[in-house]
């Protein structure tokens, strides 16, 4: 799914027609008369088209009243809030409207998968390769040899295929049937297509991996209890997502703020892209499904291949240190008892 979503965000960013902007089409369309019913604006948004709602933090109940950092040039407010920190858009699309464009299969080149073979892949070690051993390493640095993981929102199944040659037991689900295809063709049945709220394998896992994809969910909090009902007493939450505490994202936020930009850039990628964490806000999310955060890893895909002088390196050290790259990883765990 997260490779779809990124693809659907560059697509977007690239494609003069795909942002006409909600502000140049808000317009009440014929023959859905449900929205009309019920009040409420269908609005095309590029390719896509649904109905807006207000949000608030999605962590914070009752919510504390939001900051208003910026709006869009397409008239998308990106909101703080002053209890945890979270940036959410508001408006933004309402449940069934993003669903709807998460179900469009016509956003992704999946000419990528037509030839793949697991041996070429790790032969020319291209990006996707190196970022999934890097996740893979991570997670075995907290489980063990034979322990069970699951990827939550794992397209085409790639980190399963590298944490399976690992020796980790690892399947993935994604609500994406293409993708999923794509995966069992590829990876076999450890792939497979299921939303987490359906999803009971009857075991639990060890472990839970969550990449790039609570930024773009309707509800990251009903998941994340999902992933917690899923966890046996003592595993590991894996989740990494952009991060709004870093550094050349606060540069773009704060051009967005002053007026300088007025560019949408890939973080606050409307409508994928509905929240922004950082290490903070990251903590009570974790906390709202009743997970600890326990540690933070911040690394970037420019350091991928950890090549470099020992000034690069240390350059690196220092980012990941203060968690001052683009993303943040949160490890957290389900208590013993
Ligand atoms: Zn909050």
């Amino acid at each position: 799914m997260k490779q779809a979503f990124e693809a659907a965000v560059e697509g977007a960013e690239t494609d003069g027609n795909a942002l006409k902007g909600v502000a140049l089409v808000r317009e009440a369309r014929d023959g859905i008369s449900d929205h009309v019913r019920s009040g409420k604006e269908v609005v095309a948004f590029g390719n896509f088209e649904g109905t807006l709602e207000e949000a608030s933090c999605p962590v914070c109940r009752p919510a504390p009243p939001p900051r208003l950092l910026f709006r869009t040039k397409h008239d998308i407010g990106f909101c703080q809030c002053a209890g945890c920190e979270t940036i959410y858009a508001s408006p933004r699309f309402d449940e069934p409207s993003l669903l709807e464009i998460y179900e469009n299969e016509n956003f992704k080149d999946l000419s990528f998968y037509e030839n793949f073979s697991f041996e070429n892949w790790e032969r020319d070690r291209d990006r996707t390769w190196i970022v999934s051993n890097l996740k893979v390493q991570l997670v075995k640095k907290y489980l063990h040899d034979g322990d069970r993981v699951l990827d939550v929102g794992g397209g085409v199944g790639e980190f399963c295929a590298v944490a399976a040659k690992s020796d980790l037991r690892c399947e993935s689900i994604d609500a994406s049937k293409q993708l999923t295809d794509i995966g069992r063709r590829l990876f076999g049945a450890r792939v497979q297509q299921a939303e987490v709220e359906d999803f009971d394998p009857g075991y639990k896992f060890k472990g839970i991996v969550i990449w790039d994809v609570l930024e773009h969910l309707y509800d990251p909090v009903r998941v994340l209890r999902n992933c917690y009902r899923l966890l046996e007493p003592g595993g590991y939450l894996f989740a990494q997502v952009p991060n709004s505490g870093g550094f050349t994202n606060k540069l773009k936020a704060f051009a967005c703020r002053a007026g300088l930009s007025n560019n949408e850039f890939k973080h606050f990628g409307f409508p994928y892209h509905v929240y922004f964490f950082n290490r903070r806000s990251l903590t009570r999310l974790m906390a709202a499904a009743d997970l600890e955060a326990i540690h933070f890893e911040s690394w970037s895909r420019f350091m991928k291949d950890n090549k470099g002088g020992a000034l690069t390196r240390a350059f690196d050290s220092v980012m990941r240190k203060n968690c001052l790259w683009d993303y943040v990883t949160v490890i957290a765990r389900k208590g013993s008892s």
